[in-house]
């Protein structure tokens, strides 16, 4: 028996409902921000996420799910969506347009990682990125959309975890005190940490290893190396955050260890989903446009894991399971009425009542089971006689209480239907 790929889903029915959930509160909270939907390919050259994401991140060196076509290209399945937007932005000539330019989407991306609760190989992400604002009503108004997103799903025990790393001016003043801090204690550090202490030093701040995270606790805080400007651009946010009413907390373990992020980095962490907590991570990326080639652009995104919400929504959510049958079935008894029942289906679905009928040949007596069994709200039963006297029996199947309709008088029989409560 063949199965699906390790670390990926299939989402059914009962289950895909919570993500449409999830997906129409996206819809929602960026029409009302003034977000535009943006679609772009699954995958691209490799070259694109290895400058675009960071040679030096888990993602490029351990993650990427890369193939060489038949044409001899390199290419990436996208890791996730920021990279590709901003080479959408480039290529299509966005980034000379009218500023700030708000773009979200809702991707699938793939990773390989070792599979476990919250981490997938195929996951999915909501993302939103702004384009060409670098003040910080733009930093607080890309959280804002991310916590009305949050909001809308009603998702209970969510905190906001904010930090700036700073420009790369001042991070490089922070980033030699933390290599300082973390080559007296690299013999305690794990493997992979080691190597970060080479590559990329920030990055051990959110090493998962219990031993690293003890010793990280210690390690010289961001935010006291921040220059003027970008204290005061922190600042900013803050006091915007709390203008809003949002409420967050300084999390100076929260960073991005790449040379084009800048200042502002943050997190939305669910408790009580087990250690994959973080359900949305964001960042300003000043250096990221022209790093793969744009102009200088500002920016500013969040991704958030939908995977790890629909496993939030366990503990609680505004999402309500409306297990609901069709308004109508229609028992159908021989040929003829069969049709007829075919053409009234059709006939009442372009008028907006759900009916459904006999599609497999059952008997009256098993049809009329079936209709109990999908939680029909009416039946109407159809057979030779019906057809001949043209009149039929609509049954409220919750009341027991009995309709003589004709078949052919929609109107009746959709009059009746809305009116009992459909
Ligand atoms: P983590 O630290 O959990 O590995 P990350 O820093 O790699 O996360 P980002 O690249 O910031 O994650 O992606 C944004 C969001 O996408 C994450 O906060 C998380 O909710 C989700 N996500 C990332 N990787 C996975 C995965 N393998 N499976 C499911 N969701 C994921
Ligand atoms: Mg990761």
């Amino acid at each position: 028996m063949i199965q699906k790929p390790r670390g990926t889903l299939d989402i059914l029915p009962g289950e895909s409902k919570k993500w449409q959930f999830i997906e129409s509160a996206c819809r929602k909270v960026c029409k009302k921000h003034g977000f535009g939907e943006i679609r772009f390919p699954t995958f691209e050259e490799t070259q694109l996420f290895a400058r675009g994401v960071g040679d030096t991140t888990d993602v490029v060196q351990k993650e990427m799910y890369t193939f060489t076509d038949r044409d001899g290209t390199s290419y990436t399945l996208r890791p996730e969506g920021t990279a590709s937007v901003a080479r959408a932005v480039i290529e299509n000539g966005l980034a000379g347009g009218t500023m700030p330019l708000k773009l979200f989407y809702i991707i699938n991306c793939f990773r390989h990682e070792r599979p476990q609760a919250g981490r997938y190989r195929e996951f999915y992400q909501f993302g939103a990125e702004l384009f060409g604002a670098t003040s910080p009503s733009a930093d607080a108004k890309l959280i804002l959309l991310a916590s009305d997103f949050l909001k809308e799903i009603g998702l209970k025990n969510i905190s906001l975890h904010i930090n700036s790393i700073g420009c790369p001016e001042c991070r490089s003043v922070y980033r030699d005190a933390l290599v300082k801090y973390f080559s007296q204690k690299k013999e305690d550090l794990c493997q992979t940490c080691r190597s970060r202490l080479e590559t990329n030093p920030l990055r051990i701040l959110d090493c998962k290893s219990p031993i690293c995270k003890g010793i990280a606790a210690d390690a010289p805080k961001t935010i006291d190396y921040l220059c003027q400007s970008c204290k005061e651009h922190f600042d900013g946010l803050k006091e915007r955050l709390s203008e809003v009413g949002i409420d967050y907390t300084v999390d100076c373990n929260i960073v991005r260890g790449l040379d084009y992020y800048s200042r502002t980095v943050f997190e939305f962490i669910s408790e009580g989903i087990g250690a994959q907590s973080t359900v949305c991570g964001g960042g300003r990326y000043d250096g990221l446009v022209s790093q793969i080639g744009g102009p200088e652009l500002a920016g500013i995104g969040f991704a958030a894991g939908i995977n790890r919400l629909v496993l939030s929504m366990e503990n609680g959510s505004s999402f309500k399971d409306e297990e609901e049958g069709p308004d109508l079935y229609i028992a159908a008894i021989g040929e003829k009425a069969s049709v007829k029942a075919n053409g009234l289906c059709a006939k009442l679905s372009d008028l907006g009542i759900v009916s459904e009928t006999d599609l497999v040949g059952r008997s009256l007596k098993a049809q009329m089971k079936y209709a109990n069994k999908i939680d029909a709200a009416f039946t109407l039963i159809l057979g030779d006689g019906e057809l001949q006297t043209g009149r039929a029996q609509l049954r409220n199947m919750k009341t027991g209480d009995q309709f003589d309709v004709s078949p052919d008088d929609i109107e009746s029989i959709i009059k009746i239907v809305k009116r009992e409560g459909v």
